[in-house]
C-alpha cells in the first residue's frame, strides 16, 4: 500500500500541468492539495489500485477536479425538464436584443440617470415607463428589484398602518420565501381576511370594510387553482365596490402577462392590460416570468398611487441597476409586435413552439443519440408528454411536448435515476426527467445547439 502513496505526485509537479492555464495561484495550490489529500484518502480505504495512479489517468482526472473547483461557480445548464420557467434554473433566457442591451450597458457609460435633451440629472424611472405604460394601458409604472419587492413596497407606501382586505382563497404562498401574510406583515399593513378558501362574496368585502381599510388586495393564485364549488368576485365588480368606498384596488397578478395566449391553447390568465382596464387601481408583476426579461418587479397603474409609491424612501434599496433596466427596456421593444415576441423572447418561443416542430425536434435528437449508441444496450423512443409553463403561470395547462426517453437495457448498471445523477455532475450539467423506468429529454426547453452536446455528454457517463 504506501508503495501507492510514492505513485502521487508532488504539488509542483502538478503546478507544472497549469502552467498556462489563469487559476489564481493560491486557489490552485488548494484544489492540487485538496486532490491529492483525496487520493490519499482512497488509497488508505484500498479503493485504488496501481492501474488508477498511472500517470496520464492521475493527470486527466487532476485537471477534471481543478476545472471543476476553480471554474465559475454559475454554469451553464441544459434544461431538459420541459418546465419553461424554472425558477431553479434561472428563470427565463433573454433575448438575443436584451443581452446586446446589457452588454452595451454593462461595457460602457450610459444615460441611466441623466436626461441627455436637459443635460441634467434624470431619472432611470422613466427609462423603461413609456414602453411599459403603452403595453399594458397603465397611467404610470415603476420597477424595482423583484414582484416580491412590488408587492411590499406598494403595501408600505400606500397602506402602512391601515387594513387590507384579502380573501382567503387568496393567502398563497410561492416558493417557500414568499408569503402573503409575512410580506403583509413586513410592510406594515394589516391584514384583513374575508371569505373562505373556495368562495368569497362581494359582501364579505363590505362587511369589513372601515374608516382604517387602506386597500383591496387580490393575489393570483399562481401556482394551484381552486376548482369545484367555488367563487371569487370579478375585478370590474370589485373595482366598483371599493371605488364606491374610495379605496383602491391592488393586484399581486405575479406572472403578468402582455399578450393573450389563447390562441396557443393557454388559458386563464388574463393580461396586465385586461386586468387594468377592469378598474383595478394598481397591478405588479414579475419581469422573468412569462414575460420573458430580466429579474424585476413592475408596479403599473394610477399615477396617483405610483408618485406615491415614488416617494418611498425603501425605493432606492430596491430600485434596478442599468443592467436590469437595459434587459427590460430590449425586451418590452419587441413586444409591439406579437409575431416578433414569439419569435425572438426564447420564454415565448418555448410556450409557443408548435407540436409538429416538437416533434421535429424529438425526431432530430433521438436520431443524434441513435448514431451514437448500439441499439442492443438502449432503447431510445419518441413520446408524448406533457411540459409545463411553470413559475406559478398557467398551472392548470399542460403542455403537449415530446420526449425523448432512454430505456437502458441493463437496468441495473444504468437506471434512469442513475442517469438523473450523473448528468448532473457532466460539464454542462443537464437536468432532465424521469418516469417510471425512463430517463427523458423534454425538446421543448433545448435548444437545437445544443443536441450534439447532449450526445457527448451521454457518451461520456455509460
Ligand atoms: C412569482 C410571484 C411572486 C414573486 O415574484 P418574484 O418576481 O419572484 O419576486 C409574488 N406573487 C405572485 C402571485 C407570484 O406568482
Amino acid at each position: 500500500m504506501s508503495s501507492l502513496y510514492r505513485l502521487l505526485p508532488s504539488v509542483d509537479v502538478c503546478l507544472q500541468l497549469f502552467r498556462d492555464s489563469l487559476y489564481p495561484h493560491a486557489l490552485l495550490c488548494d484544489a492540487i492539495n485538496a486532490f491529492l489529500q483525496e487520493q490519499r484518502s482512497q488509497i488508505k480505504a484500498n479503493k485504488l489500485t496501481e492501474q488508477d495512479l498511472e500517470k496520464e489517468y492521475l493527470e486527466k482526472a487532476l485537471k477534471v477536479y481543478v476545472d471543476k473547483a476553480l471554474s465559475s461557480p454559475i454554469k451553464k445548464v441544459i434544461n431538459a425538464s420541459g418546465v419553461v420557467i424554472h425558477t431553479n434554473l434561472g428563470r427565463s433566457v433573454l433575448a438575443q436584443e436584451a443581452v446586446e442591451a446589457v452588454t452595451l450597458a454593462a461595457s460602457n457609460y450610459c444615460n441611466l440617470e441623466f436626461d441627455l435633451e436637459k443635460g441634467e440629472r434624470g431619472s432611470r424611472h422613466s427609462l423603461v415607463e413609456k414602453d411599459i405604460c403603452k403595453l399594458t394601458g397603465a397611467e404610470a409604472t415603476l420597477v424595482v428589484n423583484n414582484n416580491a419587492a412590488a408587492v411590499y413596497l406598494m403595501l408600505s407606501s400606500l397602506c402602512e398602518g391601515g387594513e387590507v382586505i384579502v380573501s382567503r382563497g387568496e393567502l398563497v404562498e410561492i416558493g417557500g420565501s414568499f408569503r402573503i401574510p409575512e410580506v403583509m406583515k413586513r410592510s406594515g399593513a394589516i391584514l384583513q381576511e374575508i371569505g373562505t378558501t373556495n368562495k368569497t362574496h362581494a359582501k364579505d368585502y363590505l362587511e369589513v370594510i372601515n374608516s382604517n381599510t387602506k386597500a383591496i388586495l387580490k393575489v393570483h393564485t399562481s401556482n394551484y387553482r381552486i376548482i369545484g364549488f367555488h367563487s371569487d368576485v370579478a375585478n370590474t365588480d370589485l373595482a366598483e365596490l371599493a371605488h364606491k368606498n374610495n379605496i383602491p384596488v391592488f393586484f399581486d397578478l405575479g406572472s403578468g402577462s402582455l399578450v393573450n395566449f389563447a390562441e396557443y391553447g393557454l388559458r386563464g390568465e388574463p393580461t396586465v392590460e385586461e386586468i387594468i382596464s377592469s378598474g383595478v387601481d394598481i397591478v405588479t408583476f414579475s419581469g422573468d416570468k412569462v414575460l420573458g426579461g430580466p429579474q424585476a418587479g413592475i408596479i403599473a397603474g394610477k399615477k396617483e398611487y405610483i408618485d406615491k409609491i415614488k416617494k418611498n424612501q425603501m425605493l432606492r434599496a430596491l430600485r434596478c441597476d442599468k443592467l436590469t433596466l437595459s434587459a427590460l427596456s430590449a425586451t418590452l421593444r419587441l413586444y409591439y409586435d406579437l409575431s416578433i415576441a414569439v419569435q425572438k423572447i426564447p420564454t415565448l418561443r418555448a410556450m409557443t413552439i408548435a407540436k409538429e416542430e416538437l416533434y421535429k425536434k424529438a425526431q432530430k435528437l433521438a436520431r443524434i443519440l441513435r448514431s451514437a449508441l448500439p441499439k442492443t444496450s438502449v432503447d431510445i423512443l419518441i413520446k408524448e408528454n406533457n411540459s409545463r409553463v411553470g413559475g406559478g403561470s398557467f398551472p392548470e395547462d399542460d403542455l403537449p411536448t415530446y420526449v425523448v426517453c432512454l430505456d437502458f437495457k441493463q437496468k441495473d448498471l444504468v437506471s434512469a435515476q442513475v442517469l438523473k445523477e450523473r448528468f448532473l455532475q457532466t460539464n454542462p450539467p443537464l437536468v432532465g426527467r424521469v418516469e417510471r423506468e425512463y430517463f427523458m429529454f423534454d425538446v421543448r426547453t433545448i435548444q437545437e445547439e445544443e443536441f450534439k452536446i447532449i450526445k457527448e455528454l451521454l457518451l461520456s457517463i455509460i
